[in-house]
C-alpha cells in the first residue's frame, strides 16, 4: 500500500490537494453565527456501558477545528457554523452552556444522567476551548453521572481527562477516527492521523480512568458500497480490540453543504450508502466486545443513508432499535424487495462507476 509523502505534497497532490479544493469550498460560504449561542441542543437517549441514560447534548460555538481552517475533512460541513474569526471568550462559551441548561430546564422533566458535548472539533484543543472553562464546564456538571467530550486524538491528555473523573464523572472522550485503515481516513476522508495515534489516545484517557467512543464515518467519498461496508466491518473490530474503547459510533456519511462530498453528489459521483449496509455492519458484529450504534442523520433523504423511500422508515426504526437492546434479530423483521438492488449493487458497484443506482 502506497504512503504519500511529503514531497508528493509539496507538489500540490495528495493532502494538500484536497485542502485546496476544500478551502474554496469553505470560502462560498458567508453566515456567521452568535458565539453566546450554541450551535445546537437536543434531549435523547443512549446506550453507554452503565445502561440506557437520558441525554442532552450540546453543539458548542467554537472558533471551530484547527484542521478544518487547514481545508479538512472531505465529508465535514460543520466548520461552516463555526464562529468567525477564530477564538470563543470564555463568558461567551459558558453563556452556551448556560442557555442548553435553560433549555434542558423547560423540555424535559428530570436532569439528564449523561451529557455530551461536541464542538465541531475537538473540545480538548484549548485553542477551542481553554483550560479555565473545560474546568469550569466539569464543575457545572459534577452532578451527573457520565460526560462525553468529544476530541480529536491529538489533544487527548490525561491531565485534561482527569479535570472531569476527579470530580466523579464517568467520562468518555468521542473520537471522530472514522476508519481504522489508515488509506482511507487520509485519502477519503482526508483526516491526517493515524490508527495509532487512536491507540494511544485510548491509553491516555484510560490512565485518567476514562474511556473512549470511537466514531466510525460508513462510506467516505471513492469507495464502493462493498468497499465501504467491508471497512466498517474491519474497523468494528480493530476498535472494539482496542484497551478502553467501549462504544463505536457507526454512521452513514450524508452530504453536508460546503463540502467536497457535496460536489461530488451535486456531479452525480456520490451516494450516501444503503440502510441496508448499516444494518449490515450492526448484524455481523455483535461479537465485537463494544457496544456499537448507528444513528443515520437524514435517512430516508437522498443527501443522508437511504434505501428505496418504501422501507427506510423500517429499517431506521431496527437499527434505532438496535442501538438501545444490541440484539441483532430486529433486523429480521424488516423486508423488502428493494434488498435485491442492494445486493446487485454490492455485486458490481466499482469506485469508478459509483454510483450504480441512486
Ligand atoms: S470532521 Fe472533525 S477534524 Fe474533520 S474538519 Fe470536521 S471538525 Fe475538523
Ligand atoms: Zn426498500
Amino acid at each position: 500500500m502506497s504512503k504519500p509523502t511529503p514531497e508528493v505534497y509539496e507538489r500540490g497532490r495528495g493532502m494538500d490537494a484536497h485542502n485546496q479544493v476544500m478551502r474554496d469550498i469553505r470560502a462560498e460560504n458567508d453566515d456567521s453565527y452568535d458565539p453566546h449561542e450554541p450551535t445546537r441542543v437536543w434531549i435523547d437517549e443512549d446506550n453507554t456501558p452503565d445502561g440506557v441514560y437520558q441525554s442532552l447534548t450540546i453543539i458548542l460555538n467554537t472558533g471551530g477545528c484547527r484542521w478544518a481552517r487547514a481545508g479538512g475533512c472531505t465529508m465535514c460541513g460543520y466548520v461552516a457554523e463555526s464562529v468567525e474569526g477564530g477564538s470563543v471568550s470564555h463568558e461567551a462559551l459558558m453563556d452556551q452552556i448556560q442557555v442548553a441548561l435553560d433549555h434542558e430546564a423547560e423540555e424535559a422533566d428530570e436532569q439528564s444522567g449523561l451529557i455530551k458535548i461536541y464542538t465541531s472539533g475537538s473540545f480538548l484543543d484549548e485553542r477551542e476551548v481553554p483550560a479555565e472553562t473545560r474546568r469550569a464546564i466539569a464543575e457545572t456538571f459534577a452532578d451527573r453521572d457520565r460526560i462525553v467530550v468529544e476530541s480529536l486524538p491529538d489533544f487527548v491528555d490525561r491531565e485534561k481527562v482527569r479535570d472531569f473523573t476527579e470530580q466523579g464523572l464517568e467520562t468518555d472522550v468521542a473520537v471522530g477516527l472514522e476508519t481504522a485503515t489508515d488509506r482511507v481516513r487520509h485519502d477519503c476522508v482526508n483526516k491526517y492521523f493515524d490508527f495509532a495515534d487512536f491507540e494511544d489516545a485510548c491509553a491516555e484517557a484510560r490512565e485518567a480512568g476514562g474511556g473512549v467512543k470511537a466514531y466510525l464515518l460508513m462510506k467516505p467519498p471513492f469507495l464502493s458500497e462493498q468497499e465501504a461496508l467491508e471497512d466498517m466491518q474491519s474497523s468494528v473490530r480493530r476498535c472494539g480490540a482496542v484497551d478502553g474503547c467501549h462504544t463505536v459510533s457507526m454512521n452513514p456519511c450524508n452530504v453536508q453543504r460546503y463540502t467536497m462530498v457535496d460536489e461530488l453528489f451535486y456531479e452525480g459521483g456520490y451516494r450516501p450508502p444503503w440502510l441496508w449496509s448499516v444494518a449490515e455492519v450492526l448484524r455481523t458484529t455483535t461479537d465485537v466486545d463494544a457496544i456499537v450504534v448507528s444513528d443515520p442523520v437524514g435517512h430516508g433523504s437522498d443527501r443522508g443513508a437511504h434505501n428505496c423511500g418504501e422501507c427506510d422508515d423500517r429499517v431506521q426504526r431496527a437499527i434505532k432499535d438496535f442501538d438501545l437492546r444490541q440484539d441483532p434479530s430486529v433486523f429480521e423483521q424488516v423486508e423488502c424487495e428493494c434488498e435485491f438492488t442492494w445486493e446487485l449493487v454490492l455485486e458490481e458497484e466499482q469506485s469508478f462507476n459509483t454510483p450504480l443506482a441512486r
